[in-house]
């Protein structure tokens, strides 16, 4: 497969093409892009995948710019991939502006693919996830899956990758909120970015996301998240983030804990497809498609249950599977 081939050369047109392909809803594209995943598998998992969220203007492209650089220094080959949830719900892109990250895409090093524009979330984390598989048997050696605070798209990014960093901004509302939202919870990392601008307001936002942190029952009894500050515009502090990062791998696979996240992740991404195939197999099933309409109504009216109506439908299902 010539395709396959130049993916594992690590040719980025060849690695753009293939991800192309698997973004593709056309039928003949999937049994195509289905071919070229089996074929790249056994070449995939040896990259570090980090995964950044953010609110918009919280200085995640300019971070993820700043450390891509560092690490290209250092030998590296990056790749940095994007899920954005805005852009399959209303069309528009918050994280696709093509102006983003100039200096990192210029090099040939460095990979960087916006977000898929089509489709439900599920299905956007699900190519986000194949493309990261694509960029594995690429040769890549980190992987940046970067995500805005929108909807469940951090849970997801959380979900397919070894290390999650919060990137916040050193003001109490900001803080809130991401501990509101439960997206404090999955960092293994959490940073105050543009301490340049405040430091003491920087330090006071760490200090106060450490004790809120301590409250917490930690992802994983052997890591307490780290608070760390810096500036990605100024470039500081990026490469203590990396040292945090190797320290974080160095406890994880000491622990056996590296590898059992991604286990976990596999098996949990397996069930995510079943149950999405099977929700779809449902509603097309044609027992189901004939009585739902009545069934409907029957709720409306008051005269059968939600979960009376849910038990006549799926057994229908039962007997035509
Ligand atoms: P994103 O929406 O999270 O990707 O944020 P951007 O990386 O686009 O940054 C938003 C704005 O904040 C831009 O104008 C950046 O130049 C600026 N910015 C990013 N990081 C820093 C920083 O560390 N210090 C300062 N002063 N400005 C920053």
């Amino acid at each position: 497969m010539a395709l396959a081939d130049g993916v594992r050369a690590g040719n980025r047109r060849a690695l753009a093409k293939a991800i192309t392909l698997i973004e593709s809803v056309k039928p003949e594209h999937q049994a195509r892009a289905a071919a070229l995943l089996d074929h790249l598998l056994p070449y995939s998992g040896n990259s570090i995948r980090l995964g950044i969220t953010g609110v918009p203007g919280a200085g995640k492209s300019t971070f993820i710019e700043a450390l891509g650089l560092d690490l290209i220094g250092r030998g590296q080959r990056v790749a940095v991939l994007a899920v954005d949830p805005s852009s399959s719900v209303t069309g528009g892109s918050i994280l696709g502006d093509k102006t983003r990250m100039e200096q990192l895409s210029q090099d040939e090093r460095a990979f960087i693919r916006p977000s898929p524009s089509a489709g439900a979330l599920g299905g956007v984390t699900d190519r986000t996830r194949e493309a990261m598989l694509l960029c594995e048997a690429a040769g890549f050696d980190t992987i940046i899956v970067e995500t805005v605070g929108v909807g469940q798209s951090e849970t997801a990014v959380a979900g397919m990758t070894d290390c999650f960093v919060l990137l916040q901004l050193p003001n109490a509302g900001d803080d809130l909120q991401a501990i509101k939202k439960g997206v404090v919870e999955l960092a293994d990392i959490v940073i105050f970015n543009k301490a340049d601008l405040d430091s003491v307001a920087a330090e006071r936002a760490a200090a106060q996301m450490r004790s809120a942190l301590a409250l917490l029952s930690p992802a994983s009894p052997d890591w307490r998240p780290p608070v760390l500050t810096a500036s990605a515009a100024k470039r500081i502090a990026v490469t203590d983030f990396w040292a945090t990062v190797e320290q974080y791998r160095a406890t994880m696979n000491k622990t056996g804990e590296w590898d059992a996240r991604r286990r976990r992740q596999a098996h949990a991404w397996m069930w995510q497809l079943i149950d999405s195939g099977l929700r779809q197999r449902f509603r097309t099933h044609p027992g189901v498609a004939a009585a739902l309409p009545e069934l409907s109504l029957a709720i409306d009216a008051g005269t059968t249950t939600p979960a009376g109506a849910a038990q006549r439908l799926l057994s229908l299902l039962n007997r035509y599977f």
